[in-house]
């Protein structure tokens, strides 16, 4: 058999095969990164420790997986009993499910916890989700995100804003850097 890629597609190939098992937040960080943003990750001065962390727009990326933080999953509670559905990428296995519940259904709450805190001291908070990375979303849901990062940045420049985290504490953080792709 021929090979009749040009250096140019194979290279497009090869790394299409490579990324197809990068963790959702890297897929979040590179395209961040190529597109000129610079961020610093998992910054301990920042309420729920996000993700990615971009201070001069004033706001805390989390990149959440589908199921461990239950995307859109439905909570229906009687007197007794709280039930849950699935959805389409979060499916709650039936076996020990009482246990995947409660795990799911506490890592929810933590992150609304995390989000309230955040945005009651001014940041604002984005959630990208693992489902809306895949190769055919990634670039409109990137674009999403460009767009809310662009209206805060404005909305810091037309208001007065509450307390701030101090900045000399992640001033010795090295920003963080992606190698080229
Ligand atoms: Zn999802």
């Amino acid at each position: 058999m021929t090979d009749t890629m040009t250096k140019e597609q194979r290279h497009k190939c090869m790394s299409h095969i490579r990324s197809k098992d990068t963790k959702p937040e890297l897929k979040v960080r590179r395209w961040l990164w190529k597109n000129g943003y610079r961020y610093r990750l998992n910054v301990k001065s920042v309420p729920g420790k996000p993700d990615i962390v971009l201070r001069p727009y004033r706001t805390a990326i989390f990149v959440n997986g589908c199921f461990w933080h239950g995307h859109n999953i439905v909570w229906n509670s009687t007197a007794e009993n709280i039930y849950v559905s699935s959805s389409s990428c979060c499916r709650i296995p039936q076996s020990n499910k009482e246990f995947w519940m409660s795990k799911i259904h506490r890592n929810q709450e933590r992150d609304s916890h995390n989000y309230n805190i955040l945005q009651e001291n001014g940041w604002q908070v984005i959630v990208v989700w693992e489902c809306q990375l895949t190769p055919k979303l990634i670039e409109r849901t990137m674009k999403e995100v460009e767009i809310m990062l662009n209206k805060n940045i404005i909305s810091l420049h037309s208001t007065h804003h509450k307390k701030d985290y101090p900045e000399g504490k992640d001033v010795g953080i090295p920003m963080a850097a992606e190698e080229r792709e």
